[in-house]
């Protein structure tokens, strides 16, 4: 499996590193033609973009600036990095590499979870997927193959059903489902695309350019037994505990203890408040009055059930919230900061309150 390693530029712990390297192997797919190429990446491309976001955006800039974003010829990179799949912490995110409906300009949105990881353990370092199928469509992904499949009978329904859907007709066993709902079938400008349930790749309505090309679904098997072995095993070992021993012991990343960890990123909305960098009402104030109710502490304590993570990780910064009762009755990942920013207090906007989520969600 493993192809080609170059020196890191920096040393990690003191060690001059070579990262663990791709599978060299890119599925290129044109929905309009049904037609799948499997390329290398290229070694100048490695050496100059090294991964996720660089190649994807060196991919999505040589395809034209003047593509219109939910046309075909718009290209939706879905790239991984030379050290995701593997056991370094943090490193098995995926970027989602695309020219954005929402603002006319490149836009690349990373997310976590467990997709990134099994793409590469399916045989790929990512997908270039171009064209427009002539009706709805899902990738399934194994062993170093991608076929196009019909998706018919899940256009339409959300993303929590499809992913059910998929485990149920695959198996949960090594298998990420990444998918859009309906937002994103219906163009919507800042959809998002998502993986295991709530993932979300949500910057430039990545998920309105996947619709656009009838593509509901990417359904990805892949075991670990196929994960890329570092060329250097020892000295490789011995970094990652270098930097694994500093988010263990870091104030924001200690697993159970750091705010990151214990609050998820939302931790941030009572301290920029505190220190006065909290933009509210259209930025006219950096003090929101409601903050604490938005809050990642709030959340915590009203509606947390559980802390998923992402491969890898120890922080397990996600925050599984449950309304267990009443027609809004839901299993859902918490907000991030940036959401419960935007849409909290820079509108001066209280639905996200918890007394008024009590009201709604008792209805
Ligand atoms: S769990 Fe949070 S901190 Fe850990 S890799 Fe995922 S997004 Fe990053």
């Amino acid at each position: 499996m493993y192809k080609k390693a170059f020196s890191i530029r920096k040393m990690i712990g003191g060690i001059k590193l070579k990262l663990p390297g791709y599978q060299d192997k890119v599925a290129w797919i044109d929905l309009s033609e049904e037609k799948i190429e499997y390329k290398e990446i290229g070694e100048d491309i490695k050496e100059k973009y090294i991964g996720a976001r660089g190649i994807g955006n060196k991919y999505v800039f040589d395809n034209g600036p003047k593509v219109n974003p939910l046309d075909a010829e718009n290209m939706l990179a879905i790239m991984t990095g030379p050290i995701t799949g593997t056991q370094v912490t943090m490193g098995n995110r995926l970027a989602v590499v695309t020219k954005s409906p929402l603002t006319g300009t490149i836009t690349n949105s990373h997310m976590g979870g467990w997709a990134a990881s099994r793409i590469r353990w399916a045989g790929f370092d990512g997908f270039v997927i171009k064209g427009k199928a002539d009706r709805p469509i899902y990738l399934f992904v194994e062993n170093g193959q991608v076929e196009i499949r019909e998706a018919s009978d899940i256009w339409g329904k959300g993303i929590h059903e499809v992913v059910q859907i998929m485990r149920e007709r695959y198996g949960e066993k090594d298998l990420s489902v990444i998918a859009i709902g309906q937002a994103g079938e219906n163009l919507v400008k800042f959809s998002a695309i998502l993986n295991e349930d709530d993932r979300a790749a949500g910057r430039g309505g990545t998920g309105a350019v996947a619709g656009s090309k009838n593509l509901k679904a990417i359904v990805i098997r892949g075991s670990t037994k196929n994960a890329l072995k570092p060329e250097q095993g020892e000295e490789h070992k011995k970094a990652r505990q270098t930097a694994l021993k500093m988010i263990m012991e870091g104030v924001i990343t200690a697993p159970k203890k750091g705010g990151l960890s214990v609050y998820g990123t939302n931790v941030l909305m009572n301290v920029l408040n505190e220190v006065g960098g909290l933009p509210a009402y259209n930025a006219k104030q950096s003090h929101y009055e409601l903050a604490d109710e938005i809050s990642g502490e709030a959340y915590r304590k009203e509606l947390l059930v559980s802390d998923p993570t992402c491969h890898a990780c120890p922080v397990a910064c996600k925050k599984e919230v449950e309304v267990k009762e009443g027609k809004f009755k839901t299993s859902v990942e918490s907000m991030e900061y940036e959401t419960a920013w935007s849409l909290g207090a820079m509108c001066g906007n209280p639905i996200y309150q918890l007394p008024f989520l009590r009201f709604l969600f008792h209805q």
